[in-house]
């Protein structure tokens, strides 16, 4: 990534910081960078060197003038956590790493004051040093993660080449209307939603699907801002503002991606509240108590205070605190890669638990685009059928409408469209050129009274009436996604209990696709409501532990998206609605990537867990050792360092997962 991408990134990064403070939520200092923090742990280390020397030559030193020495390594490598340490308590929060970190460090300083205490100056600095490494790997564990998410952010375009009197001018792309022409050369970034209208070309789609494959586009072709063009120039007619572009549409769910936290960040942080002040408890009664039950407090302090510096730089939950949140971070970065977005690690925890999932069938499991296979009018000609069709649906996002309106080709032909209203899972009724015209399935003609007549060639249907009058059905066709046969058998691999349809279409198709793609069960002839209350009865059947996971397009579901454990929405066909209502969004539409971002969400939960169980470990047991004087105050820094550095590689592995 160049420097100048590196600036964006940060930059976005400085918006959400500021509105999140705005939010009230408290948030980290601003943190040094890893080479910032390098060079400090080196110049820290030197100095260490050079105190050790001093205090080895020296030997006529008192007690405090060693201090002293020791004194300026100390601040070198521990400044920024002091810092950080007192504006904690000035917060009210004591009880962080930091302020662990500190107790455990002065203590170590100041141990050679107490009678019978051996001084430990050299060993403070070093606890100080060895924390600041392991806070270095934080900053380069967490700067990889980013940099992969952000690699997302190479989709912002930065100028779009307009066409204005004639001339060719270079603008931003938010000043461009919709309408407008722009020019795409080979090697640009698409930066506006569009159609071809001169000109093919071929496009990397890599940022926005993770598919590298070139697709072609021609003529009449859609093309989506954040793919890059490499071929040949094109002109393209701009379909949508800058600001609903694709383009942009991602970027701001890049940039939310994480805000919502995952049980076991939750779980992380509750722990650390929790335990900390037991902590520290626990150190101040291991100091305490042991000597004054000796009789004789001032002969054992000074050992038992030793025991309990070194429990509580044992104790500190830093490797939890930090690698688990990474490893989230990391799996998101995984998914996006592939073309799925995961709004937050929340939902990577239910992903991993996907027990039951329903999909939508139109624009889901089927491509959505509908072929006019039959046209059966009841007393106009055929084109008069088509031509009313396709004019109602003049303002529908539905697929349906698409197709017909296609099909029909012919749209400005000056007629006039009014009063649309789109019945949710019936169809739509307008007054076109003055008369009502209804489209939609037999409900609809049901509720308008019209005479609908049976048909039993297989496909959907599309019933036509005028003025309450059947005036005869369209018969359309829709494809299986050709990998939606695939993304069934692969979600079943992965041990997907049960896989459903929901769809508003006729039984007779609805049960042909099921049985072609092997899904398990299969509900028609719904409308958005029923999909709502066949989704309540699936979740309460579904295991306890395990989440319903809904796919679809959002024409007709955003309800169901928003109910399910999990909602799953197209990307590139979807509504704006849906993309917003979704918990994941697949940016590429194939609902083969379900299993995969399933697959990543497990990989990611366990290495969280393998983290949590590793650190609790090897803490637990060093902690034992500590209270029985076993374990020197060396032991208990390599302990808890390492088992960070260990966590955090741990956790980067899920960065790579999904490959
Ligand atoms: P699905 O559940 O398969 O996505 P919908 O709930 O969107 O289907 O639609 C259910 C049925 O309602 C369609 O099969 C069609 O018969 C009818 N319908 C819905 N909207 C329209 C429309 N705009 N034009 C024509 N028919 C429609
Ligand atoms: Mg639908």
């Amino acid at each position: 990534m160049s420097s100048e991408e590196n600036e964006k990134w940060k930059k976005a990064r400085e918006k959400e910081d500021e509105a999140k403070e705005e939010e009230g939520e408290e948030e980290e200092e601003d943190e040094m960078e890893p080479k910032q923090k390098l060079i400090q742990i080196l110049i820290s280390t030197g100095l260490l060197l050079a105190a050790y020397l001093i205090d080895r030559n020296l030997t006529d030193l008192a007690m405090w003038q060693r201090l002293l020495v020791y004194l300026v390594p100390y601040f070198a490598a521990g400044f920024d956590v002091l810092k950080e340490a007192g504006e904690g308590l000035a917060h009210g929060e004591a009880l962080n790493e930091d302020f662990l970190m500190c107790v455990a460090t002065v203590g170590a300083l100041l141990i050679g004051f107490v009678p019978g205490g051996s001084p430990m100056f050299a060993e403070a600095v070093f606890v100080m040093l060895f924390f600041q490494v392991g806070e270095l790997f934080e900053g380069i564990a967490e700067g990889n993660s980013q940099r992969a998410i952000s690699q997302l952010l190479d989709i912002r375009p930065d100028t779009a080449n307009v066409e204005r009197d004639g001339k060719v001018v270079t603008v931003s792309p938010e000043e461009v209307s919709v309408g407008e022409i722009i020019v795409v050369k080979p090697g640009e970034k698409v930066p506006m939603d569009g159609t071809v209208i001169e000109g093919a070309t071929s496009l990397n789609t890599v940022a926005l699907t993770g598919e590298s494959a070139p697709r072609d586009a021609g003529i009449g072709d859609p093309i989506l801002s954040g793919c890059v063009n490499l071929t040949g120039v094109v002109r393209v007619k701009v379909e949508k503002a800058f600001g609903e572009s694709t383009a942009s549409k991602i970027l701001d769910l890049v940039q939310n991606a994480g805000s919502a936290k995952s049980r076991s960040e939750k779980f992380i942080t509750k722990f650390a509240r929790v335990y900390t002040p037991i902590v520290v408890a626990a150190a101040a009664v291991l100091a305490f108590l042991p000597p004054l039950l000796t009789g004789n407090f001032m002969a054992n302090f000074a050992t038992w205070l030793l025991r309990a510096l070194t429990f509580l730089i044992v104790s500190c939950p830093c490797a939890l605190v930090v690698s688990v949140p990474l490893a989230f971070f990391g799996g998101i970065g995984a998914a996006s890669r592939i073309g799925v977005l995961v709004k937050g690690s929340g939902f990577m925890d239910a992903l991993a638990r996907t027990d039951t999932v329903v999909f939508d069938k139109t624009g889901t499991l089927t491509k959505g685009v509908f072929e006019v296979t039959d046209l059966h009018p009841d007393q106009i000609d055929q084109r008069e059928l088509l031509h009313l069709a396709a004019h109602v649906e003049r303002y529908s996002s539905h697929p349906i409408a698409q197709s017909l309106r296609e099909a029909f080709g012919n749209e400005d032909d000056g007629c006039l469209v009014e009063n649309v209203e789109e019945i949710a899972g019936k169809g739509i009724r307008a007054k076109v050129n003055g008369k009502t015209v209804c489209v939609g399935n037999t409900r609809m003609m049901d509720a308008v009274g019209a005479k609908w007549k049976l048909c039993d060639t297989p496909g959907t249907i599309i019933h036509v009436a005028i003025d309450g009058v059947y005036a005869g059905h369209i018969h359309i066709s829709d494809v299986e996604k050709p990998d939606a046969k695939e993304a069934i058998e692969a979600l079943r691999k992965e041990g997907v209990r049960k896989t459903v349809m929901l769809t508003g279409d006729r039984k007779e198709v609805a049960e042909r696709v099921a049985k072609d793609l092997g899904l398990d069960e299969v509900r028609a002839e719904l409308l958005p409501a029923d999909k709502v209350s066949c989704v309540e009865e699936l979740l309460a059947k579904k295991s306890d532990n395990g989440s319903l996971v809904f796919v679809g397009d959002g024409i007709n579901d955003a309800p169901v998206l928003a109910r399910a454990d999990v909602g799953i929405a197209m990307g590139a066909m979807g509504s704006d609605a849906a993309i917003e209502a979704a918990d994941v969004v697949l940016m590429d539409d194939q609902p083969s990537k379900i299993a995969s971002a399933i697959r990543i969400s497990r990989h990611t939960i366990s290495v969280a867990k393998q983290n949590i169980i590793f650190a609790i470990a090897v803490k637990v047991a060093i902690l034992i050792l500590a209270a029985f004087g076993l374990a020197p105050m060396w032991l208990a820094v390599f302990g808890d360092t390492g088992v960070l550095i260990l966590c955090v590689f741990n956790s980067m592995r899920t960065l790579s997962a999904g490959k």
